[in-house]
């Protein structure tokens, strides 16, 4: 038996008996007389003491020369130690060792395997196995196997069945790039890699699946941020037979469910806003509703007053900042130069603070009178104290640029708790999404996503006012997950392809097998579908979905362990037809 306990185990129940123990040498302290070694596996940390004397000193010379993260089983009794340490589990107890076997050594690692580590993410990324003994990271990848698991039971609990689907198919028009795979077999051809299983689980409907789910990698050759990866991991759901309703209540339960199982959070029902209400009050789809701080739109209480910033704008429009009217001149300064920064675009920020006597004094009191900036306070429902934040410019660009701003001065007020959770629903998306530089619409969920059947008058003239079936689950400012009702009648999957710019000819070639399995009785079908690292980071607390992936690629795609994407063999390239002295750059 290689061991007999873990070294989360034991406790003073344990004290007399002999045991075995194996792991890792986190840390050896040596104070000549005695010596503590702290040994660690998955489970936890227990201390090995051994004493002149009392150890005998083969042993002690053998403790001695141990190195951190050698990989030891030691044999040896429990004892009550004299000094506990409620720090942790085991530390009521030590282990008096009377037996170390060394069972591989270890160079010495590049950096801490502590929770505080001294390596820097690239180091640690090169060493991900190393990383991943450290506590923090370990804890990671276990909430995510409990998430997994939590929605396995939900899912199977209400008759979901899981079923995989391929990973080598064809190019799917999902919005993003797809990552291609050359066909040995079928030279000049390429595979690609799905960015979700999504014609895969509508042809499971037309199957007379009803109610599929899958764990699903899905791939998408976009730039990378903090809460994106190449690879990434979806719970892809899709149902027959339903309404929009029937989705929202089945997934409410869903993520109520995760909330309660796994982090011991009630959520409550989630509240419902349609896009275009989003747009307006908070200049964004993601809505962040941990707090208020809704816009306020002032064009008939700005304009003609001769200032010609807000005379020019299509759009006025703030925020109150309750309680920051105290904010200095470097503060505000600080707010404009956020505003200005090329990623955020506003040209500049007009501010009122409203003073203690309930008086209002702005930036731009030459243009307006004290009554004037008085109903600008009204119509904001401002207190003395508060702080109105006002941006004008083109309607769109200032709405995104608010929206910055809103989160930023929602989290300088301490307004964004990671330990509060405030999830809702986001509905009536628009079906299409005009595209400046193509000229062209696009689809805004996916060219899958069935119009509202009362908007379909509109789509001869005004294609882009339809509205969809679809709905996306926002938590905190981030969107977890999306999907829609689908359309399965050929007819208008056609229609849908047409206004999309496609020709009958590419429809056709790309998705025929779609529109042909319409043809054989499909079912009214619908589904979602959750970005699984995205609500494991949500849950975890932390803004990067890398800490939740157990081996994770850099912001340039690359994993630095492996040293991937890496080239590959001229003989390789010869079997799959590719020439690569053809590429410009090479
Ligand atoms: N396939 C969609 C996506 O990945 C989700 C869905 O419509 O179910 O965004």
């Amino acid at each position: 038996m290689f061991r007999t306990h873990t070294c989360g185990e034991l406790r003073l129940d344990n004290v007399g008996e002999e045991v075995i123990l194996t792991g890792w040498v986190q840390r050896l302290r040596d104070k000549g007389g005695m010596l503590w070694v702290d040994l660690r596996d998955r489970y936890g940390i227990t201390q090995l003491t051994m004493e002149e004397g009392f150890t005998p000193a083969a042993i002690m010379e053998q403790a001695r020369n141990l190195g951190r993260e050698y990989v030891v089983k030691v044999i040896g009794r429990v004892v009550e130690r004299y000094s506990k340490n409620d720090k942790i589990p085991t530390g009521d107890i030590e282990l008096h060792v009377s037996k170390i076997v060394v069972l591989n050594p270890s160079k010495l690692p590049p950096f801490l395997i502590e929770d505080e580590t001294d390596g820097g993410d690239d180091l640690r990324m090169k060493y991900r196995y190393l990383d991943l003994r450290r506590a923090p990271v370990r804890r990671n990848l276990e909430l995510r196997h409990r998430m997994m698991r939590a929605t396995r039971d939900y899912l199977n609990g209400i008759d979901f069945i899981e079923v995989e689907t391929p990973v080598l198919i064809k190019s799917t028009p999902e919005g993003a790039r797809d990552f291609v795979v050359p066909s040995r077999m079928n030279p000049g051809e390429f595979y690609a890699l799905p960015q979700s299983p999504q014609t895969f689980k509508q042809l499971l409907m037309v199957s007379g699946f009803d109610k599929y789910f899958q764990i699903v990698k899905c791939f998408r050759d976009e730039d990378l941020r903090a809460d994106r990866q190449p690879e990434f991991t979806q719970i892809d759901c899709e149902m027959s037979f339903v309404t929009q309703e029937d989705i929202l209540h089945t997934f409410e339960g869903f993520i109520t469910y995760l909330f309660e199982k796994v982090k011991g959070v009630h959520i409550g029902k989630l509240p419902r806003m349609t896009y275009a209400d989003a747009m307006k009050f908070y200049g964004s789809d993601k809505p962040d509703t941990r707090f208020e701080m809704r816009f306020v739109e002032l064009n008939p209480l700005v304009k003609n007053k001769g200032f010609k910033v807000f005379d020019d704008a299509e759009l006025v429009v703030g925020i109150c900042a309750q309680g920051a009217a105290g904010y200095t001149r470097k503060q505000v300064d600080e707010l404009t130069d956020f505003v200005k920064r090329p990623q955020i675009g506003a040209t500049g920020l007009v501010y009122a603070r409203v003073n203690e006597d309930g008086s209002v004094k702005s930036s731009v009191d030459k243009f307006y009178s004290p009554e004037d900036l008085e109903a600008w306070a009204a119509a904001f429902n401002a207190k003395p104290g508060d702080l109105i934040l006002i941006l004008a410019g083109d309607a769109d660009r200032t709405r995104k640029a608010l929206n910055e701003l809103r989160l930023e001065m929602g989290t300088r007020l301490g307004l964004r708790d990671k330990n509060v959770f405030a999830p809702l629903w986001v509905v009536d998306f628009p079906l299409l999404e005009w595209d400046e530089d193509s000229k062209r619409y696009h689809a805004m969920h996916h060219p899958f996503t069935s119009p509202k059947l009362e908007d379909i008058e509109l789509i001869d003239d005004r294609p882009g006012d339809i509205r969809a079936n679809a709905y996306d689950m926002v938590i905190n400012g981030v969107e977890v997950g999306g999907g829609s009702i689908r359309i399965h009648n050929r007819r208008l999957q056609e229609q849908m392809f047409r206004l999309l710019g496609f020709s009958k000819a590419e429809a056709e070639a790309q998705f025929g097998f779609l529109m042909s399995a319409f043809e054989y009785g499909a079912p009214p079908h619908g589904g979602i579908a959750f970005g699984f690292d995205r609500l494991c980071s949500l849950f975890g607390g932390s803004d990067s979905i890398r800490d939740y992936i157990a081996f994770p690629k850099n912001n340039s795609g690359r994993d630095v362990m492996i040293d991937a994407p890496a080239p590959i063999a001229d003989a390789q390239l010869d079997e799959l037809h590719i020439n690569m002295k053809q590429l410009p750059h090479k």
